[in-house]
């Protein structure tokens, strides 16, 4: 799959109120999540309140941008200028991290992923700017 292109979503997104401290924290190369202060629940996308227990006290919770790869689609519809290459978004499970799943982009064009395998996050964006994204890059054995 050489005809692949890494990263056709870097900085297209817009962070909501939820969302924001968390972009921030991706600009400053910060790898976070939500864990709830009442049932220590630890949740990704950014939410106002803990979906466990309806509590609306939590703070950001380093951790380590590793997991597996649960899924993947390969694009092939150009969005927006300069796209057109296929690209690969891959869904994570994110290690030690329960119920955790992120988007990203895949970062390893020369191949697409392959379902479980280890990757590690790696934060991308335009050139000359500061990362804007949590991309995803195959665990070298
Ligand atoms: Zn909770």
């Amino acid at each position: 799959m050489s005809d692949l292109m890494p990263g056709p979503l870097r900085g297209a997104l817009t962070p909501d109120r939820d969302s924001a401290p968390w972009w921030e924290r991706v600009r400053r190369r910060e790898f976070a999540v939500q864990r709830c202060d009442t049932c220590r629940t630890p949740r990704f996308p950014a939410r106002a309140f803990c979906p466990a227990c309806r509590t609306e006290r939590w703070h950001w919770e380093a951790v380590e941008p590793e997991g597996t790869v649960e899924s993947w689609i390969v694009n092939r519809r150009a969005f927006g200028p300069g796209d057109g290459r296929p690209y690969v978004v891959v869904m994570v499970r994110l290690a030690g991290v329960p119920g955790c799943l992120l988007y990203g982009s895949w970062e390893a064009p020369s191949r697409e992923p392959v379902g479980g395998e280890r990757v590690r996050g790696v934060f991308v964006g335009p050139a000359g700017e500061g990362p804007t994204l949590v991309g995803w890059e195959p665990v070298v054995r």
